[in-house]
């Protein structure tokens, strides 16, 4: 049977890498959604609309194209023609995320399009409601978490890999603050759905993630 994976959780609990490693071992495709809210975040920057002003957001998304386009293994993500993977992964747009994230109608809007993203089934979906909104019904759900130190230290050590000028400190500051954000906000909150499978990876590596993960879609 095909089914429908979700893996929600906290931003650098190592979600993106566990999802792609799990989908690729079980012949799944993977979808990050926080990238189509990095996506809405991105574009309604480049139009200079403010990250408050919900009617602008909205009446923008209608017009905003965001598509995913696998490109040598590797899961790209464009608005039209333009592949803006690399531009949604600062953290200016991390935290431009997050706040638009609340808005029910950038919530609706991308909540429809991952619907429809999962109709073929034997996907995983990464994200933070993805068990308890956008596929209440899916066949396997799972809450990835990790201890706050561990996960700041995760995204520092990702952005100075990729060259950025970080501070640890303010790293962290911004992990703990999207959290806040994320948990907090009145629609679709992060939290773990009722029947998700909680795995903490503070203390284990990818390799043992995944392997937990895979049993429990095998069972
Ligand atoms: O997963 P990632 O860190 O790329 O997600 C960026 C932001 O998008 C999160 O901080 C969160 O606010 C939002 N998001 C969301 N629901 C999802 C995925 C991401 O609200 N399913």
């Amino acid at each position: 049977k095909e089914l429908v994976i979700t893996i929600d959780g906290p931003s650098g609990a190592g979600k993106t890498t566990v999802s792609k490693t799990l989908a690729a071992r079980i012949g799944y495709r993977y979808i990050d959604t926080g990238a189509l809210y990095r996506g809405i975040a991105f574009e309604t920057q480049q139009r200079g609309i403010a990250a408050d002003d919900e009617a602008g957001i909205e009446s923008a998304c209608q017009a905003i194209d965001l598509r995913f386009r696998l490109e040598g293994g590797d899961l790209r993500l464009f608005s039209g023609d333009r592949d803006i993977s690399d531009m949604i992964r600062t953290p200016e747009i991390s935290m431009r995320a997050s706040a638009v994230s609340a808005l029910a109608p950038v919530r609706s809007f991308l909540t429809v399009l991952q619907r429809r993203l999962g109709e073929e089934r034997a996907v995983v979906f990464e994200g933070r409601d993805m068990g308890t909104v956008v596929f209440p019904e899916a066949d396997v759900k799972f809450f990835l978490d990790a201890d706050s130190d561990i996960r700041a230290q995760r995204r520092y050590e990702e952005l100075k890999a990729k060259g950025e000028a970080v501070d640890f400190e303010q790293v962290k500051r911004d992990l703990v603050t999207r959290d806040l954000n994320d948990s907090s906000r009145k629609i679709a909150p992060l939290k773990p759905a009722d029947d998700a499978v909680h795995v903490d990876a503070s203390r284990i590596g990818v390799e043992e993630v995944v392997e937990t993960m895979a049993k429990v879609v095998a069972s």
